[in-house]
């Protein structure tokens, strides 16, 4: 599964539709200082559900909507919508493509939709549950993330890792599972107790 493809509009220094496409495998993008490299990433993280301003180098989050610059105005509304390619069936939908669309107006006013059906974020975080990408998964690492992940410990860096494989939904599983033993055990304990003293 990889990105096919990005598409921004009134995002952060993209005024117009912009949309950038990559190939499988690995992708550079290179350009002067401040020519929006950053964004594009930002542009990522925030499709996919970021909620935190500050993980998108803003103070609020219609920070991301474009402010206007170079004589070309303000614009209402910022637009992302990241597609992913499905053709091994790693997302569980009928589409060898998944498209993830994010829009927030000035008035805070913003929307998801998956394949253009509009959805609750939970829908997104759970789609990117099977694909290893999204928020906490570390599909996309910052540049003073970098010497962290490298210098972290070993332990550290293998649950970034699993993270990052998507295993991470699967632990949280396996703890969910655990606990609900633990107070089904906790009940039957107690049901014994009672057992005990009617006898
Ligand atoms: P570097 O190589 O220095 O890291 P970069 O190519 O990654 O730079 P970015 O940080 O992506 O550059 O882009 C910074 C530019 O984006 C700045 O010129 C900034 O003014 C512009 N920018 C950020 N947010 C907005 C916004 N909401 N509206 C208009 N322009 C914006």
């Amino acid at each position: 599964m990889h990105l096919s493809s990005i598409t921004l509009r009134g995002f952060k220094s993209f005024p117009d539709r912009t949309r950038l496409t990559f190939a499988p495998g690995v992708s550079v993008i290179v350009g002067p200082n401040g020519s929006g490299k950053s964004n594009i990433t930002d542009a990522v993280l925030w499709a996919l559900g970021e909620q935190s301003p500050v993980a998108v180098r803003g103070q609020s989050m219609q920070d991301v909507i474009f402010a206007g610059a170079h004589g070309v105005k303000s614009r209402s509304e910022a637009e992302v919508e990241v597609v992913l390619d499905n053709a091994s069936g790693r997302v569980d939908l009928p589409a060898g493509e998944i498209s993830i669309t994010r829009r927030l107006n000035r008035a805070g006013d913003g929307e998801y939709r998956i394949n253009g059906a509009k959805c609750r974020l939970t829908d997104v975080i759970e789609i990117l549950s099977d694909t290893g990408m999204g928020k906490e998964m570390h599909s996309v690492v910052s540049q003073g993330r970098v010497m962290e992940i490298v210098t972290s410990k070993p332990k550290d860096r293998r649950m970034l890792i699993e993270e990052a494989a998507g295993l991470g939904k699967h632990r949280k599983r396996r703890r969910k599972a655990q606990l609900k033993l633990e107070r089904t055990q906790d009940n039957l304990d107690r049901a014994l107790d009672v057992e005990r003293e009617a006898r």
